[in-house]
């Protein structure tokens, strides 16, 4: 039972009566039944891929945690070119839905460096991100149906196929980003888009992240949606990767402070994509927003320049402790942040390393920090607020879970906490599922004596 309760770093452990994993989605209402009826709770469990230790039991013995894995329910029901539409169980690895949607010539654009492992059932409940926020949009904007089993056990079939459904309320829109507090997702649809019929991907050299920043809009205004990924990567976790990945070398001659992997991509068959690149690089370079850049000639090399930006977490990990933060602030403050938030934190605890990476282009990054575990709350408490203070989320995209769960009172508005516990408790009226997680029930008053919302 070790894997499924711990989560893959060994940040949380927990303990679990039973692992079940149900086959289908009237086994998942069975287990739900069964498991309620004892009592019990239930912590759903995709590829156990998360980063906050939301899939992972709690370890209170006097509370009864079920882990229910969903990774048998593992077939793509349907792939639809004329809707446009995957419909794949919780349970398919991110992978094989990409693969599913691609033999039907399709693009399934959820893209993240866990897609080996993590599961629609995870994605969907972390509303995941990844590298092409920036052109299509998180699982939510990919979203077009769900099917959900609630606490009472009974099947939400809410798997609809419509672009346009003005007929209420979004009730999927509550289940996804959940982080199984809400239900049990079994199935999901998502939209698919055209395949890319020519890619090009550019290893950027920019001497700071205002310039970066320049850089992305420079991009989108000449080269529009033809840009699907902007990644920001600074010089220490080049280091880090090269140091410790074998066979990764530096896609650059020259050594800069920041780096950017941005990748381009068109439908179009016949698109001249790499040379529109090029002309819109020269004019980068005029405006001294890229020192250095390296176009990839072949897959071979694509796959060589992605493989330094997904390894920085491998790197990091192999490094030592870190204290990470997955944040977002408005685009045009990302600079003030990457200039603000090292200083704060070299001031708080002298001996950190801070690092920087990430999704950018959304306002994204990976603030990260190498050191000693026993000084993670004191350079927390120092990020999250300067976060706060320029407009910012404690969490872009990988969630609360157990990681956050104490920290979000402290920032997030009264009314909205007072929101989602009326709506937890509404759903899920006895606290079936997932203790502990996400918002905090402790203190809150019992549903029947709830404010109604
Ligand atoms: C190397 C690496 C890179 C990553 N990069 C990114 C990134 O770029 N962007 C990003 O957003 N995330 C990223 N992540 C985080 C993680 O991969 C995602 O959050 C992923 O979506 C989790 O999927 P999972 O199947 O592993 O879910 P799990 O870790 O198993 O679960 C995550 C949460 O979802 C709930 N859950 C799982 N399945 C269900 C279900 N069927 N019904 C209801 N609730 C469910 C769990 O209870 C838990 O709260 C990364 C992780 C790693 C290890």
């Amino acid at each position: 039972m070790a894997p499924y309760v711990a989560d893959w770093r060994g940040r949380y452990r927990g303990t679990a009566a039973c692992v079940i994993e149900p086959a289908d989605v009237d086994g998942v209402a069975r287990a739900v039944r069964v498991i309620a009826a004892r009592g019990g709770r239930i912590v759903p469990q995709g590829g156990n891929t998360g980063m906050v230790g939301g899939g992972v039991p709690g370890s209170d013995p006097a509370v009864m945690e079920v882990v229910l894995s969903l990774r048998r329910m593992n077939r793509v029901r349907d792939v639809d070119v004329l809707d446009n539409v995957l419909v794949a169980e919780a349970g398919v690895i991110l992978k094989n839905a990409q693969h599913a949607a691609r033999e039907a010539g399709r693009l399934l654009p959820i893209s993240l460096a866990a897609e080996g492992s993590a599961q629609v059932g995870g994605v969907v409940s972390t509303n995941a991100g990844g590298i092409n926020v920036l052109r299509y949009g998180c699982a939510r904007d990919l979203l077009l149906g769900l099917e959900v089993v609630l606490a009472d056990g009974s099947i939400w079939n809410g798997l609809r196929r419509l672009r346009k459904d003005n007929t209420g309320y979004d009730l999927k829109q509550l289940f996804i980003g959940a982080e199984g507090t809400l239900g049990v997702i079994t199935a999901a649809a998502f939209r698919l888009s055209p395949l890319p019929q020519a890619q090009a991907s550019a290893f950027l050299a920019v001497p700071s992240p205002e310039a970066a920043v320049r850089l992305l809009r420079h991009l989108q205004s000449e080269l529009g949606d033809c840009l699907s990924a902007f990644e920001l990567i600074e010089r220490v976790c080049m280091e880090l990767v090269l140091g410790s990945i074998s066979e990764t070398q530096s896609p650059l001659h020259s050594t800069s402070p920041w780096y950017v992997l941005a990748e381009f991509s068109t439908p179009m068959k016949g698109l001249a994509i790499k040379e529109m690149v090029e002309q819109c690089l020269t004019t980068a370079f005029e405006l001294d927003l890229v020192s250095d850049a390296t176009l990839a000639q072949n897959e071979t090399q694509r796959a060589k320049l992605w493989r330094i930006r997904e390894e920085i977490t491998e790197a990091e990990r192999r490094h030592g402790p870190s204290v990470k933060h997955d944040i977002s602030v408005p685009v045009s403050r990302m600079a003030d942040f990457l200039a603000a938030a090292p200083a704060a934190v070299l001031a708080a605890v002298p001996e950190a390393r801070p690092l920087a990476f990430g999704h950018v282009g959304d306002g994204n990054v990976h603030f990260n920090v190498l050191a000693p575990e026993a000084t993670a709350d004191r350079i927390s408490a120092v990020v999250y607020d300067l976060v706060a203070k320029l407009g910012g989320s404690i969490s872009a995209e990988h969630g609360i879970g157990r990681s956050k769960v104490a920290l979000l009172p402290r920032y997030k508005d009264d009314l909205s906490l007072s929101l989602m516990r009326r709506l937890r408790a509404t759903l899920d009226p006895t606290g079936l599922f997932n203790p502990g997680k996400l918002v905090s029930m402790q203190g809150a008053a019992a549903p029947g004596d709830m404010e109604p919302i």
